[in-house]
């Protein structure tokens, strides 16, 4: 029998991904996934079609997003499981984040004109086809555009010149903390997860994660080798915390990350599933 592999994180049009949530769950029923996740950032759109669609191709759906939060002005992505999409918590969340990026992306923009590199909402939907149906606008989006306007020769080169802290096109946001991330995650029946925690730099920061309410920490991340997971592996076993993995495939926009390249062990992926039953039927 092959081997259960359940990818607990990757993003679609509903955010900064270049798939459908049918491309993707049709992409991991070909790729023989027994699970899959879709974790846009700050959105729950993909759900409930998402489960419609795992249905008709047999791959089995835990509902997810990835929150964007802040702790001491550093960004932390946390990962919501097996939550009510429909949960007012989780909605107002996602409410809030759209708002605050659009106002964010809207500053990006303008600071990129006080450098002579113009970009309109028609060249952001030239460049991003998939924008009409998107609800969390990012980043990647503008880089794209970046690139296809010539301003920036690859994505990698728009955010290491123009869109990461430092860069003039750098725009900080209103973004809740983890604690209220957590909480929401909570109230809406869910279970959080520290999202990669092998590329939060800074230590100090990896210490009060720790030490935060989290269900689970993201141990097996992207095409990360064994000598890079296994400080997470055994944070997850030493702390009784959840084992998480997961690609955070976003299509074209990240190449080197393939759907279903990393993937979380059958017993997580049983618990994660049985948590979302649980609290449905409840
Ligand atoms: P945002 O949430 O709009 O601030 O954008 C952050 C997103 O941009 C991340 O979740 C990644 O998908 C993407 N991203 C961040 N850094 C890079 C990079 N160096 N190259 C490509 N994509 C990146
Ligand atoms: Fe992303
Ligand atoms: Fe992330
Ligand atoms: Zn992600």
């Amino acid at each position: 029998m092959s081997e259960f592999r359940a990818d607990l994180h990757c993003h679609s049009t509903h955010s900064d991904g270049t798939y459908s949530v049918k491309e993707l769950i049709v992409l991991a029923a070909e790729l023989g996934l027994k699970g899959l996740s879709i974790t846009d950032h700050d959105s729950t759109a993909a759900y409930p079609k998402a489960f419609e669609l795992g249905a008709a191709h047999d791959v089995l759906i835990v509902s997810g997003t990835e929150l964007s939060c802040v702790h001491r002005g550093h960004g932390v992505h946390i990962l919501g499981y097996a939550f009510d999409p429909e949960h007012s918590a989780i909605q107002k969340w996602c409410q809030q984040a759209q708002n605050a990026r659009r106002q964010r992306n809207e500053s990006i923009l303008r600071e990129l004109h006080r450098i002579n590199l113009s970009i309109t909402e028609e060249d952001l939907l030239e460049a991003n086809p998939q924008l009409k149906s998107t609800t969390t606008r990012g980043r990647p989006h503008i880089a794209n555009a970046m690139v296809a306007k010539g301003y920036a020769r690859s994505i990698q080169h728009a955010f290491k010149s123009f869109l990461i802290e430092g860069c003039p096109g750098f725009v900080g946001w209103d973004r809740g903390t983890v604690e209220e991330g957590i909480a929401t995650i909570h109230e809406a029946g869910g279970l959080a997860v520290l999202a990669h925690p092998h590329i939060v730099k800074n230590g100090s920061i990896v210490r009060d994660m720790l030490a935060m309410p989290f269900d689970g920490i993201e141990g097996h991340y992207a095409r990360f080798p064994l000598d890079k997971e296994r400080r997470w592996l055994d944070e997850a076993q030493t702390r009784g915390l959840l084992l998480t993995g997961g690609s955070d495939f976003h299509g074209a926009v990240k190449p080197g990350q393939p759907l279903g390249c990393s993937w979380a062990p059958e017993n997580t992926f049983q618990h994660i599933y049985k948590h979302m039953h649980e609290a449905t039927e409840s």
